[in-house]
């Protein structure tokens, strides 16, 4: 059994849990039931029911299709950006930054980099809008690709959990 409740969970899944509790669960060692826990939290908050594998950030997940079985990368309006190991910036609607005017929506006068060597990317759901991803590179950098998490050994080693089906 978890130590915290699914409405403690819930509460720092929505970024309302008081601090004494928030620290106390980072303090304490990472459990499989919390993971698990977590998991149904968060699935509890989609409409859609393709099982949470893994969550990639507040609105984003690798799920897994109920209707192929393939592992993907869903956000939480239902919109699928395809394989959870394909770039999903690659089919994000990117918002680029790279004038002294875009960046002086987010800066005040004189405190926004210098756009000669510095761009924001905002990566967002084509779908419903949500903000996914922001980067701050260099402007001739390439779209970075994050990281394609081994679930695999995280689900097996670190959780001692079984490993969810994948169709590829
Ligand atoms: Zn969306």
């Amino acid at each position: 059994m978890s130590v915290f409740t699914r409405e403690q969970v819930n509460n720092l899944v929505d970024g309302k849990l008081d601090w004494d509790t928030t620290l106390r669960m980072l303090q304490t060692p990472k459990d499989k039931e919390r993971f698990e826990l977590y998991l149904s939290v968060l699935q509890d908050k989609v409409s859609w029911k393709d099982r949470i594998i893994l969550p990639l950030g507040p609105h984003l997940y690798i799920a897994q299709s109920q209707s192929t079985g393939q592992w993907v990368n869903k956000c939480s309006c239902g919109h699928e950006f395809g394989d959870y190991r394909h770039n999903w910036k690659m089919d994000a609607a990117i918002y680029v930054r790279d004038t002294p005017e875009a960046m002086q929506e987010i800066y005040p006068e004189l405190m926004a980099p210098d756009t000669d060597w510095q761009v924001y990317r905002e990566y967002y759901c084509p779908e419903c809008g949500v903000l996914h991803d922001v980067e701050a590179p260099t402007p001739w950098y390439p779209v970075i690709h994050d990281f394609e998490p081994d679930i695999e050994s995280f689900y097996k080693n670190w959780l001692g959990l079984p490993v969810p089906d994948r169709a590829d």
